[in-house]
């Protein structure tokens, strides 16, 4: 959807995002309610523990987070315990992997019981394929000189059933074979590029249903990120909708202001529920800290008010 370089968008992530953290250091804005539903720990592909990255939210002025792990509900009750201690709001999250029209696109399913059988052995089913993943990636990096990159990406799984390309990415920058994630994610990992192999996700019906047999609500994860043109975009947001989804991420890490006012207004036109999630995954990795986002733009019904 965005024809500009990586490097471009990045920028342009940076400078929309970084006004409004301007903003609110110049004093306490209370008109804004921070909401931050979109985070990772050590449970899936994050670089702190729940308990650290509540605390961390807390800290950042945050009012309500939700720790939204890859296909893992494990970090929830420990970030749930650290919110109260601080003193924050908290529901429950999840990210999703789910497969559309051969893309790899990730939702996000809020607010529901945690204890529900039918999304724990959902989740489950897609975990359980992830380190033969890893080996077939591992597999393909060999074949153009890079050794050991199945090892060197588990010591940085402090879970190993969600070992991710984020923890190749790593092993990746660590070696040498790219100087950042971003890089990592140009050259190595993506469709047509080395170490990048199928695998078979969830459907998007599958995750709709485990996530409302739940009882939550479900919101698409930074819609601005998928290589869809604006007709796949628009069937996919139909489809989506007809399946009882309800939300979509309007400010995101991800989004430049572009896609903010650009999924704004697939917001109005599709009746959605607009999110806010900074997508942190580690301090020193993630361009955006807890929190520190632009607030949702005026007359979108944010997801928090129907938690
Ligand atoms: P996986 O679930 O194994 O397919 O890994 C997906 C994860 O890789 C995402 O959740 C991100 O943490 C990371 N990732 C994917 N694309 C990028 C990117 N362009 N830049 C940085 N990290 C990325
Ligand atoms: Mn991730
Ligand atoms: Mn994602
Ligand atoms: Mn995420």
């Amino acid at each position: 959807m965005d024809k500009a370089s990586p490097a471009r968008r990045a920028n342009r992530r940076l400078c929309y995002h970084a006004w409004f953290t301007i903003l609110r250091c110049l004093g306490p804005s209370s008109a804004v309610f921070n909401c931050d539903l979109h985070c990772h720990s050590t449970c899936s592909d994050g670089l702190l523990a729940p308990a650290d990255v509540a605390a961390r939210a807390a800290a950042n002025g945050v009012d309500l987070l939700a720790l939204s792990d890859h296909d893992s509900l494990e970090g929830l009750p420990a970030a749930r315990s650290a919110a109260a201690a601080a003193g924050m709001g908290f529901v429950n999250g999840v990210e999703i992997s789910i497969e559309w029209q051969a893309l790899q696109i990730h939702i996000l399913g809020y607010a529901f019981d945690s204890s529900h059988q039918a999304l724990n052995a959902g989740l489950e089913s897609i975990r359980a394929g992830r380190v033969d993943r890893a080996q077939r990636m591992s597999s393909e990096l060999e074949k153009i000189g890079i050794a050991g990159a199945f090892d060197g990406a588990m010591r940085y799984a402090a879970n190993p059933s969600l070992i991710s390309r984020a923890h190749f990415g790593r092993f990746l920058v660590e070696t040498g074979a790219a100087k950042d994630l971003r890089s990592v994610f140009e050259s190595y990992l993506v469709p047509g590029r080395p170490g990048y192999v199928d695998h078979r996700w969830a459907t998007l019906a599958d995750a709709l249903a485990w996530v409302h047999a739940a009882g939550g609500l479900v919101a698409v994860a930074h819609p601005g990120r998928y290589k869809l043109s604006r007709a796949e975009m628009r069937r996919f947001l139909a489809e989506f909708k007809d399946l009882g989804g309800q939300a979509i991420e309007v400010v995101s890490g991800s989004h430049t202001q572009e896609h903010v006012e650009i999924f704004g207004r697939y917001a109005r036109e599709y009746g959605f529920l607009a999110s806010r999630g900074s997508d942190f995954h580690g301090p020193g990795e993630s361009y955006f800290d807890l929190g520190q986002l632009a607030a949702l733009p005026d007359g979108l019904k944010p997801i928090w008010k129907a938690f």
